[in-house]
C-alpha cells in the first residue's frame, strides 16, 4: 500500500511546528516552500539595524529536518491548488506548473506586506518582512550616514540623517529603539564631519498609541522609554504622501531619505487559490479543526488563516501559527494511525513582548504587566528559546552580550548586488573607454 501524501506549505512558523507533529507518522510529507530558509521574524529588526547577522536568525529548512526520514523538502514557489485534483501547482528555478498532488494538504503561508491601498509608497518605504527586506533596510540605513559623510554640504545632512518609520507596532517600536541605540552609540565615534547623534528618528502612527495590543500603562511606559531614547512619536495622524524627499503626516512634511514601513500586512493569496470565503484582510476563514469548511482534508494555519475565539480573530503572531501546525499535524496523525482525534482546537496565549531599546521591554501575560529590566530579560530569554538551533542559541546569545557591554554590533556592512565584473568584461569595458 502507498502511504498517504501529506503536502505542507510553507516552512514558516506554522508549517514547521505541523511537519514535526507529523514526525511519526506513517506518511510521506512534502514541505515546498520559496525560500531555502525558516526566519525566525522576531529579530528580523536585529539584522536590519546590524545587531545580527542574516545566518543568525535564519537556519535551511532541510537542515531543520535533516533527521525526519519521512519528510521531504522542496524549494519552489506554490501559486495555486487544485482542489478537485487534490493538487498543488508549484513553479520552481526552471520550471512552470509542476504538480505535487496530495491527500491532505496544510497551507501556512504567512502574510507579506499592505499598503494600505497605497502601493505606489513601496518603492520609497521599504517593509520588513523576509532576509532579504531586511538587508535591503540596513543597505539603506548604513548607506545614509555614508552619503552625509561624503556630502559637503551641510544643509544635506538634515535629510540624510533623517529616518522616518510608518507603524507604531511592535516592529515599529523595536527598530525605531534599536536605531535610537545604533547612531546615539554604536556610530558615535566612527565618522568625522557628521555627528550621527544628531540624527533625527520620527515614528508615526494614525493610532493614538504605540504598541496597540499591550495595555495602556504599557503602551504609554513603551512611549516614554521611546522619547528618552530621542525617539519622536507623532500619533493619530495616518501618512498622506511618501516620496523621494520624505512624508507628509497632517498637512507637515518631513525631509527624509530614509523611509521604512512598518505598518500593515496582507495575507498570502491561500484564499484566492482555494476559492474559499475570507474575512475583511483576505484571511481564509477555518473551522474549529482549522480545515476549510467542505474540504476535512485541507488545513490552513498560522498568519494566513482567520480564526475566530470568543467572537475575536486570533492575532498574527508565531505563536498562534506554532500552535494551529502542530494540531493540524495530530490531527492528520490521529486520522492516518487511527488513533483518537484531538478536540476542537484552542489557543493558549502566553502573552506578549515587545523589547524597547538596550535593557527594556514591556511584557503582558494574562494579569502580568511588565516594563523595564526583568521583561527585557524575560524577552530575551524566551527569544533565545525559539531560535530554530542550538548554534544559533549559542552565537546569538554571545552576540548579544557582547553589544551589551561594547556597543559594538556583529554586521555594519553594506551588501550591495553588483558584484566583481569578469575579467574579460571589465577588458571590454576598459578598451571601449580607451577608443572613446
Ligand atoms: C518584523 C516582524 C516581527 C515580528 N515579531 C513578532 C514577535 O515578536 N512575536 C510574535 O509572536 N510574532 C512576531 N511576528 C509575527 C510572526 O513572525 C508571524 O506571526 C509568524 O511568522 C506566522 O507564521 P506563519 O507560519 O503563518 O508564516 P511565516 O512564518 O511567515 O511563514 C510563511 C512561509 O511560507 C513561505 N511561503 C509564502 N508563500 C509561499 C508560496 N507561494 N510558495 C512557497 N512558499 C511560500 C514563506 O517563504 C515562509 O517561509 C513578527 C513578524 C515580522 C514580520
Amino acid at each position: 500500500m502507498t502511504k498517504p501524501r501529506i503536502v505542507i506549505v510553507g516552512g514558516g512558523f506554522g508549517g514547521l511546528a505541523a511537519a514535526k507533529a507529523l514526525k511519526d507518522t506513517p506518511a510521506e510529507i512534502i514541505l515546498i516552500d520559496r525560500a531555502n530558509h525558516h526566519l525566525f521574524q522576531p529579530l528580523l529588526y536585529q539584522v536590519a539595524t546590524s545587531v545580527l547577522t542574516p545566518a543568525q536568525i535564519a537556519t535551511p529548512i532541510r537542515g531543520i529536518l535533516r533527521k525526519q526520514r519521512n519528510a521531504t523538502v522542496i524549494l519552489g514557489e506554490v501559486t495555486g491548488v487544485d482542489k478537485d485534483r487534490k493538487c498543488v501547482i508549484v513553479r520552481d528555478a526552471d520550471r512552470e506548473d509542476v504538480r505535487v498532488s496530495y491527500d491532505y494538504l496544510i497551507l501556512a503561508t504567512g502574510v507579506t506586506h499592505s499598503y494600505f491601498g497605497h502601493n505606489e509608497f513601496e518603492e520609497f518605504a521599504p517593509g520588513l518582512k523576509s532576509l532579504a527586506d531586511a538587508v535591503a533596510i540596513r543597505n539603506k540605513i548604513l548607506q545614509a550616514f555614508e552619503q552625509a559623510e561624503a556630502e559637503e554640504d551641510p544643509s544635506r545632512h538634515r535629510d540624510l540623517l533623517t529616518f522616518i518609520l510608518v507603524g507604531a507596532g511592535p516592529t515599529g517600536v523595536e527598530m525605531a529603539s534599536a536605531l535610537a541605540i545604533l547612531v546615539r552609540s554604536t556610530l558615535r565615534s566612527d565618522f568625522r564631519r557628521i555627528d550621527p547623534a544628531s540624527a533625527r528618528l520620527v515614528l508615526v502612527d494614525m493610532a493614538p498609541r504605540v504598541l496597540p495590543p499591550f495595555s495602556e500603562d504599557l503602551s504609554a511606559a513603551a512611549k516614554r522609554r521611546l522619547e528618552e531614547l530621542g525617539v519622536e512619536v507623532k500619533l493619530g495622524h495616518s501618512v498622506d504622501q511618501i516620496d523621494d524627499d520624505g512624508i507628509v503626516v497632517a498637512g507637515e512634511r518631513i525631509a527624509s531619505k530614509t523611509v521604512i514601513w512598518t505598518a500593515g500586512v496582507a495575507p498570502s493569496p491561500a484564499g484566492k487559490w482555494l476559492k474559499v470565503e475570507t474575512d475583511r484582510a483576505g484571511r481564509v476563514r477555518v473551522q474549529k479543526d482549522v480545515t476549510v469548511p467542505g474540504h476535512p482534508e485541507i488545513f490552513v494555519v498560522g498568519d494566513t488563516a482567520s480564526f475566530e475565539e470568543n467572537g475575536k480573530p486570533l492575532p498574527g503572531v508565531a505563536q498562534v501559527a506554532m500552535q494551529q501546525g502542530r494540531y493540524a499535524g495530530k490531527l492528520i496523525h490521529s486520522q492516518i494511525a487511527g488513533s483518537t482525534p484531538p478536540g476542537p482546537f484552542s489557543y493558549f496565549d502566553k502573552g506578549n513582548m515587545a523589547v524597547v531599546g538596550k535593557g527594556f521591554a514591556v511584557l503582558q501575560s494574562h494579569k502580568v504587566r511588565m516594563s523595564g529590566f526583568g521583561a527585557w530579560l524575560a524577552w530575551a530569554a524566551i527569544h533565545l528559546q525559539f531560535l530554530a538551533t542550538s548554534s544559533l542559541r549559542l552565537t546569538v546569545f554571545l552576540q548579544w552580550v557582547w553589544t551589551y557591554f561594547t556597543g559594538q554590533r556583529g554586521s555594519r556592512l553594506i551588501v550591495n548586488h553588483h558584484g566583481s565584473q569578469p575579467a574579460k568584461a571589465a577588458e571590454e569595458t576598459s578598451s571601449k573607454a580607451a577608443v572613446a
